[in-house]
């Protein structure tokens, strides 16, 4: 099958060569791909529009001998709230990028996609950093990553109420004792107690989630280094977001 379809979304999309792009799509059917959208960057390129950042399109892709080709791409929506302020551009941006380090290629993860794109719509009215930090804890979760939340990893002491401290080395939460001389990220009673509020709450609910700025700071800087430290990749929109959540 030299030719294939794909139900996907552009989750990374960077310039090549002259005119062409470079993108990483997630698709419901294969998961991720990467593919070559040629002569995209020219002005009369009827594909231009398909092979943005976020857009979700019907592709037509050619199964090339290293990489894949897009022949064709119909855009379906192309999240223009995802744009419209840097927040959400960020938000959405951080999302997409840690999806893309903790997936590997042509693995189908349907589930991941589905998640995804409802996140992507839901931004539209979210608290875009609650969305963010919500998507990530879903995403652990289906990917076998997510930490213990309720009780120290080593010890099992109950972390209720406590100040805790997340260790990539460890793979979870630890108490203050355990925490030793482990590279870690504190979370404060508040912010353990959202983030185990954020990890079960029904999806339509999340509009009703507030947090002030130490809970988001502590959380989205812990979460971050977590995933930057298992992958052993930089999240770039996390670190851009750093400077925003502060504010
Ligand atoms: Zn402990």
């Amino acid at each position: 099958m030299a030719v294939y379809k794909a139900d996907a979304i552009v989750i990374r999309s960077r310039e090549y060569g002259e005119s062409d792009r470079l993108v990483t799509l997630f698709s419901r059917e294969h998961g991720k791909l990467e593919a070559i959208a040629k002569g995209v960057r020219k002005p009369k390129s009827t594909q231009r529009g398909g092979t943005q950042l976020f857009t979700y399109a019907d592709f037509l892709l050619y199964k090339g001998k290293s990489l894949d080709i897009v022949t064709q791409a119909q855009p379906k929506e192309s999240f223009s709230h995802l744009w419209e302020d840097f927040d959400r551009t960020i938000a959405a941006s951080g999302m997409a990028e840690l999806l893309d380090i903790s997936t590997t290629r042509e693995q189908p993860e349907p589930e991941l996609f589905t998640l995804t794109l409802s996140f992507f719509f839901m931004l539209k009215h979210l608290d875009p950093y609650i969305a963010q930090a919500a998507y990530a804890l879903k995403l652990m979760d289906f990917e076998g990553y997510l930490p213990v939340m309720d009780s120290c990893f080593q010890c099992a002491k109950d972390l209720e109420g406590e100040y805790a401290f997340l260790s990539t080395e460890a793979g979870g939460f630890l108490c203050s004792v355990c925490k030793n001389n482990q590279i870690v990220k504190p979370f404060s009673p508040g912010s353990m107690a959202f983030i185990r509020q954020l990890g079960k709450v029904d999806f339509k609910k999340l509009d009703r989630l507030r947090w002030n700025k130490k809970m988001r700071e502590e959380i989205l800087e812990g979460l971050g280094f977590f995933c930057e430290e298992k992958f052993e990749r930089k999240l770039q929109a996390w670190r851009q977001g750093r400077e925003l959540w502060k504010d």
